[in-house]
């Protein structure tokens, strides 16, 4: 088993990572912030001082990273291909524009690495179980390659076609979430402001046909679910700004097709109203507090 490479140790990285570490793999890491890296070396892993230093010797890289500029201005504005092993496999699950995702794929095929976009669904709970789900874009051969490793992150694994379709279908996938976390929160605060229960509410919905993802593990109502970051102040979770961050992706993806996707972007206005608000470090289904009246 050779040395991984994990880059970017925020609320997915991190437990991806330790996951990595509890089986058995050799993980060197970097992060701009400490306390991630702070975080893996305590479990086991090498604390890396560069991105640069974390891929020498690496035989597979893994980067988590925000978003598009992150993932662009790492590989190829800071040249960090140029610091990777030839025969190193790159796996970038950071959700991010399809393009951009193509675009680091050609600079990294130029020097013969291979690289796949494998964006994940699961949410935080999802990494730290190990049970996320990789959508993965790119060539069979490196994700037969890649397979071994995604299987100690998570537990559905799709090839979704070629360079960029993990994130075509990541961005499709987050854009229903966004807009079912939106009306969930919308009905939840609908229900309450006539007189009922938000927890009985949810009850009856997660039994009923307006059940989805958010009424069945991520309800956006404090106190109903304790595990669910509206019970944690919204903190941790997937942030406000991250699920802008995508329905921007879908809301660019639609106008270079003329796909029309008129929910799309009202809730993409709805989180954007809510970021302007100032919550957008908030876990988004914060989104709640849009509605809520008390
Ligand atoms: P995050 O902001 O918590 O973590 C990102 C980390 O990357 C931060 O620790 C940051 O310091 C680090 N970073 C940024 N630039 C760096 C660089 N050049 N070198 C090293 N480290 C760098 O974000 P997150 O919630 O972990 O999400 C990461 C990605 O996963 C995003 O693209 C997000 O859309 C996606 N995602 C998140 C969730 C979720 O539930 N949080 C679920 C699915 C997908």
């Amino acid at each position: 088993m050779g040395k991984i490479a994990f880059i970017g140790l925020g609320n997915m990285g991190a437990p991806m990572a330790l996951n990595l570490v509890k089986a058995g793999r050799e993980l060197a890491v970097y992060d701009l912030l400490p306390a991630g890296v702070a975080q893996l070396a305590a479990a086991g892993a090498q604390a890396a001082p560069s991105a640069r230093q974390a891929v020498e010797g690496a035989d597979i890289v893994i980067t988590m990273l925000p978003a598009s500029q992150h993932v662009e201005g790492l590989y190829i504005g800071e040249d960090l291909l140029a610091h990777i092993d030839p025969t190193a496999l790159v796996i970038e699950c950071s959700t991010i524009a399809p393009e951009t995702a193509r675009k680091v794929a050609a600079a990294a095929q130029a020097r013969g690495i291979a690289m796949l976009d494998a964006p994940v669904s699961g949410g935080t709970a999802g990494a730290a179980a190990g049970t996320l789900t990789f959508i993965v874009g790119g060539d069979a051969g490196a994700l037969a390659r890649a397979r071994p490793v995604l299987e100690q992150m998570g537990k559905n694994i799709f090839h979704a076609g070629p360079a960029g379709a993990g994130q075509v279908a990541k961005i499709c996938n987050n854009m229903l979430l966004g807009v079912l976390m939106a009306g969930t929160a919308e009905a939840l605060a609908l229900g309450v402001a006539n007189g009922l229960d938000p927890k009985v509410l949810s009850d009856i919905i997660a039994k009923s046909s307006g059940r989805n993802w958010a009424t069945e593990l991520y309800n956006p109502w404090p106190g109903v679910m304790d595990h669910a970051p509206a019970s944690k102040g919204y903190a941790g979770g997937f942030g406000t700004d991250l699920m802008l961050k995508d329905l921007g992706l879908a809301a660019e993806a639609a106008l270079a097709t003329r796909s029309p996707i008129p929910l799309g972007e009202l809730a993409r206005n709805l989180y954007a109203l809510h970021s302007a608000g100032g919550q957008g470090k908030l876990d988004f289904s914060s989104i709640l507090n849009l509605y809520r009246k008390s």
